[in-house]
């Protein structure tokens, strides 16, 4: 369970702003950060002083565990402005939900939900001039917690800090993607921690994505550990394949992260009457649409690009080509949860959150 000793928010704000000194039409995805972080310290068995203060470097021994046993998750989340400048999150309770799941899974200590919202809040509104209007603009915020305890033998730390920072992000298109399909490399396995945001999943996927990226790959699409037969996910991005008019994704499972775009995909286009399966879909079954001409999309869907298009897969050194279609889902889609984190239409799921 997750315990706190001291509730309040400590505010120490910074004598003068950064934020002149940016360049917010030529920002590099995750590089610049707004003047404020939140910090959290656990320790004798509890969490204590929450507190937002000025982004920068702090100090931590070498020997503190999370650089060498890697407990460490993390969470990707937005803050969106309107064109009246209002501040939107969308699903923050999602976010605080898994990282407490992936927390669990790590064995950190979860993190008190109402603690984190109230920091959230607070840190987004102190800092939303960072924000940028304009579609594709946003906020990115990246809460995280990392084991913090010095000493290397092999345990659970007992100390940790949960920290809250935030990157002013430009509108991205970096066109399609070309994914490779795995058929040696996995990201998880059953029984282990790829449901969980965990750093780790992420380190281990880098070698065999370089791979990828030198055949002219930009993202793979991890297979089932056991037999690379089943279509899983791309290690950022859930996936999704369009069969004739049907909507394909896999179940998520201990191996599959469960995205929130991806749940906000599928409930969007339930609401929009598209035929959705969650189901397995072998790579066989893939070619064999791919061949009959049935298979008509596959796209990416995650907090960073919204909703990623896929424009080539290859498999076994074959290339397949997607052509661009009329009527895509990808693209209406992509634009129904766009405007919806835009304050651009209504909200009939009740996901869009203002911050005050
Ligand atoms: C974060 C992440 C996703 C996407 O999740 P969202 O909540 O939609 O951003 C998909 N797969 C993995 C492995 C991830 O870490």
């Amino acid at each position: 369970m997750s315990k706190i000793k001291t509730k309040e928010l400590h505010i120490e704000k910074v004598a003068t702003s950064r934020i002149h000194d940016v360049d917010f039409n030529d920002l590099v995805f995750g590089k610049t950060f707004t003047d404020h972080m939140f910090e959290c310290d656990y320790k004798d068995g509890a969490w204590q002083n929450p507190t937002i203060k000025p982004y920068g470097p702090m100090m931590m021994s070498p020997a503190a565990k999370v650089f060498h046993y890697g407990q460490a998750v993390f969470e990707g989340m937005k803050a969106y402005k309107d064109d009246t400048d209002n501040v939107f999150l969308f699903r923050p309770d999602q976010n605080i939900e898994r990282i407490n799941k992936s927390s669990k899974r790590m064995a950190i200590p979860e993190f008190p939900e109402d603690v984190f919202l109230d920091a959230l809040h607070t840190l987004v509104a102190m800092d939303k001039d960072w924000i940028q209007k304009g579609e594709g603009n946003s906020l990115y915020l990246r809460p995280f917690a990392i084991a913090t305890e010095v000493g290397v033998s092999a345990s659970p730390s007992n100390e940790y800090k949960f920290m809250i920072l935030m990157a002013p992000v430009q509108a991205y298109y970096k066109g399609a993607v070309k994914v490779l399909i795995a058929e040696k490399f996995s990201r998880s396995a059953a029984g282990g921690v790829g449901a969980a945001k965990a750093a780790g999943n992420y380190g281990a996927q880098f070698y065999p994505t370089s791979l990828a990226q030198e055949k002219g790959f930009q993202q793979i699409i991890w297979t089932d550990s056991n037999e690379h037969k089943y279509l899983e996910e791309a290690g950022t991005m859930n996936v999704f394949f369009r069969i004739n008019d049907t909507l394909i994704t896999a179940p998520v499972s201990d191996r599959i992260l469960d995205g929130v775009t991806r749940k906000s995909i599928l409930e969007m286009a339930k609401h929009n009457g598209i035929a959705i399966e969650i189901r397995k879909l072998s790579v066989d079954e893939l070619i064999a649409a791919k061949k009959q001409g049935s298979l008509k999309e596959i796209f990416g869907a995650g907090t960073a690009a919204v909703v990623s298009f896929i424009s080539h897969f290859g498999y076994k050194d074959i290339v397949y080509e997607l052509p661009e279609i009329q009527n895509s889902y990808a693209v209406s889609l992509k634009k129904q949860l766009m405007d919806l984190q835009y304050n651009k239409t209504k909200d009939p799921f009740g996901w869009r959150v203002e911050v005050k």
